[in-house]
């Protein structure tokens, strides 16, 4: 494989600038059709990404059926017109069916780049998004889908449908980058008994298997969070390195699994630069919908939506160069 540039901190402006940008965009998402009152079903979504692909030549839509009657979307997002290949990055959100921020935001994002007809980012990158993981779990607000699983403790056994086609679609697309979009729930008093606050709206978390390159760790806690935290500070979003474990029960604190069988992890051991976006979740899935509409929820969808780019466009210099020949992975910079 060659070498290629990765152009990281542009990147990470698309998964988290928002600030407004897009709501003067053109194609309106279910969601704000609906006036942020009711989440978008998988069959909403799967006529609205229809949609896109028919208005736009970036934007190219493949749907795949599942047993329980639903469809699973794979959207890729790219000019077709390149003619080197480019940094590819795969985006997969709603594995867990009651935690649709993620999903809805992925429609913001489709929905831009199938509105503004040429994207200058597109030069440099391939992206293919999967908005709804977990179908099922999505109409039924589960965190599992119809058959119990919990698709995103299931990258290993790949017993269910949804993680097959997660896995095809990673393998065959082969990304140096992915995302994977999650809520987390900061409710309950044990932390506050203990005398510690975790609301932060956006938590982020990188590779922690020790088995993923030691290159990608140092790359996610040198540039990559500093970047994220500063860029939220800057709209007013607070933001932490993602930390669970049931600190005030005496458990290890830790950011994360380190099981192999996420997303994220088994993304990574293949040498693939994975994240794993955590928002903050209501008290149920329609929680923002019904008690945060005054207050933020717009600005909250938009938190992981898309921006202009402008870090490519004023030429700021944060890139970062890494070099996959086979494994491990070198980091340039
Ligand atoms: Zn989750």
């Amino acid at each position: 494989m060659n070498p290629f540039r990765m152009f990281l901190f542009p990147i990470l402006l698309l998964v988290f600038t928002g600030g407004g940008i897009y709501a003067q965009g053109r194609i309106a998402t279910p969601l704000s059709a609906a006036g942020f009152s009711k989440l978008t079903s998988n069959k909403e979504i799967c006529s609205f990404i229809r949609q896109c692909d028919t208005l736009s030549h970036l934007v190219t839509a493949s749907f795949y059926p599942l047993e329980n009657g639903l469809e699973i979307p794979v959207v890729s997002i790219s000019r077709p017109e390149n003619k080197e290949r480019c940094l590819r990055i795969l985006f997969i959100a709603q594995q867990h069916g009651n935690e649709p921020a993620g999903m809805e935001a992925m429609l913001n994002l489709i929905a831009a780049f199938a509105a503004d007809g040429d994207h200058e980012i597109l030069n440099g990158i391939e992206l293919m998004v999967i908005p709804q993981c977990n179908p099922w779990g999505g109409d039924h607000h589960r965190r599992r889908n119809k058959e119990g699983t919990d698709l995103n403790r299931d990258h290993l056994l790949i017993r269910a449908g949804e993680t097959a086609i997660i896995q095809s679609v990673f393998r065959t697309f082969n990304p140096e980058m992915t995302v994977d979009f999650h809520e987390y729930y900061p409710y309950g008093s044990a932390w506050e008994e203990f005398g510690y606050r975790r609301d932060f709206d956006i938590q982020l978390g990188g590779l922690t298997n020790l088995n993923t390159s030691d290159e990608f760790q140092r790359l996610f806690k040198s540039y990559a969070l500093p970047f994220v935290k500063n860029h939220l500070d800057r709209h007013g979003f607070s933001f932490f390195e993602y930390t669970l474990g049931d600190f005030p029960a005496g458990e290890r604190l830790r950011h994360s699994t380190v099981d192999i069988n996420d997303g994220r992890q088994s993304f990574g051991i293949t040498g693939t630069f994975s994240l794993i976006v955590e928002g903050r979740n209501g008290k149920d899935s329609l929680y923002h919908l019904e008690k945060d509409r005054k207050a933020n929820t717009r600005q909250r969808w938009h938190c992981f939506s898309l921006p202009r780019y402008t870090g490519i466009r004023s030429g700021k210099k944060w890139r970062v160069s890494v070099t996959r020949i086979n494994n491990p992975l070198q980091v340039l910079h």
